[in-house]
């Protein structure tokens, strides 16, 4: 009996331990996935709930019942892995040992690394997302700040996608002639991908969303309502939202896996982590440089999974990742893109259409049925 221990029940380790259960006879594999809080929250959603579309409690199931029946669910939370003995610690003191090791932990949201972010707001927990949507709600006019607090983060678009559907917001509330939209962007164009930061700036221009490149937001002075950049510039706000710096999680750092920023050195072919043939990373928790998106977890899940149960049966082709990442872009008024590259083909050109917006609703609907089970 070979042993599949998965730390994280996110995006990543539920597709890993779904496809395994699916594709593994359970005679010959224990599937075990720890989860610290066992609760799974749809992360894509937050956007919407600081932007009054959503309801909070549309986004979270408990993880059991997505989880095939074959996988032990333990909550509880991983906090050392000793990969010599080949052995994790939970924070309740058990100890699980594992043939096979998949850590898909995602990231963590580090506020405090940000002097003054106290007086920021922010959309990338549930909770700080309904504090925004509050905040919002009662938002007479003035300046909205957007920045980003550090590199890399969780979904590279969504704060541009923010700062467009606040556009789309005031104009449904008919204010929008009473409040500016500032994006600060931290790369030298308005979007992180290249190809597609024509279209983006175009969108922004439109919608008279101003924005300043080069604006890595270091510092905020709440005192005088400023923020201000590693690049010199401060601009004023009167409702500032920042993205709070992300790290690797604990487990990782304090097991000395991970790298400075506490991501694991990871192969981007196999997933594998760097030194190591038994543990496999996937998701926001590794190094590879391609966004730290939903959409990446979900392909790197599916190549992991289908992996390790040809090693348990013996038989069957290896995939490699080939960098797929697929997602969908919401510009407002009911407009969309589609971003799709892998590691050979860069994203082309992206066109606005109805269609993909559509589908980005499409996916929150089947994302707990079609897309957490593995079976896309
Ligand atoms: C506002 C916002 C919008 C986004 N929009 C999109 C989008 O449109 N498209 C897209 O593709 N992606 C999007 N993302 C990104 C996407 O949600 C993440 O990249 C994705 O969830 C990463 O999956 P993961 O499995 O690596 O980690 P996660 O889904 O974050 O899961 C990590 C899991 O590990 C658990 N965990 C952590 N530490 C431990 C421990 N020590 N022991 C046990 N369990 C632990 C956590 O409880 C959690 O359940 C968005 C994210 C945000 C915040």
């Amino acid at each position: 009996m070979k042993k599949v221990l998965i730390l994280g029940g996110g995006v990543g380790g539920t597709i890993v331990a779904n496809v395994l259960a699916r594709r593994a006879s359970p005679n010959e594999t224990n599937i075990t996935l720890v989860d610290a809080t066992g609760r799974h929250v749809y992360q894509p959603g937050f956007i919407y709930v600081a932007l009054g579309d959503e309801k909070p409690e549309n986004l979270v199931r408990d993880e059991r019942g997505l989880l095939d029946k074959h996988v032990n669910l333990v909550i509880d939370e991983a906090i050392l892995i000793d990969p010599d003995e080949k052995k994790v610690r939970l924070k309740s003191g058990r100890i699980l040992d594992y043939d096979y090791l998949v850590v898909a932990t995602g990231a963590r949201l580090c506020p405090e690394e940000l002097p003054g972010f106290e007086a920021a707001h922010h959309f990338y927990d549930l909770d700080a997302s309904v504090r925004l949507s509050r905040v919002l709600d009662s938002f007479s006019g003035g300046r909205i700040v957007i920045g980003i607090g550090g590199m890399p983060y969780k979904c590279p678009p969504a704060p541009v996608e923010f700062a467009c559907l606040l556009d789309y917001y005031f104009t449904r509330r008919g204010s929008r002639h009473k409040v500016e939209i500032h994006y600060l962007s931290p790369l030298p164009r308005v979007f992180p991908i290249e190809s597609v930061a024509h279209l983006v700036q175009e969108i922004m221009d439109s919608g008279g969303i101003k924005y300043t490149q080069l604006f890595n937001v270091e510092r905020i002075e709440p005192e005088n309502n400023l923020v201000h950049s590693l690049e010199g510039e401060s601009l004023k706000y009167d409702l500032l939202i920042v993205v709070p710096p992300h790290r690797g999680t604990k487990v990782v750092e304090n097991s000395g896996l991970g790298d400075r920023g506490g991501w694991i050195p990871t192969d981007k072919y196999t997933l594998k982590a760097k030194g190591y043939d038994d543990i496999y990373v996937v998701g926001d928790a590794t190094d590879i440089p391609i966004s730290k998106a939903g959409a990446t977890a979900h392909y790197e899940a599916k190549v992991v999974g289908e992996n390790i149960a040809a090693d348990i049966r013996g038989s069957g082709t290896k995939r490699l990742y080939d960098g797929k990442v697929q997602c969908f872009f919401d510009a407002g008024f009911k407009k969309g893109m589609r971003i799709a590259f892998d590691y050979e083909h860069p994203p082309k050109p992206a066109r606005l259409s109805r269609r993909w917006y559509y589908m980005k609703m499409l996916i929150k609907k089947i994302y707990w049925s079609v897309i957490l089970k593995g079976w896309i």
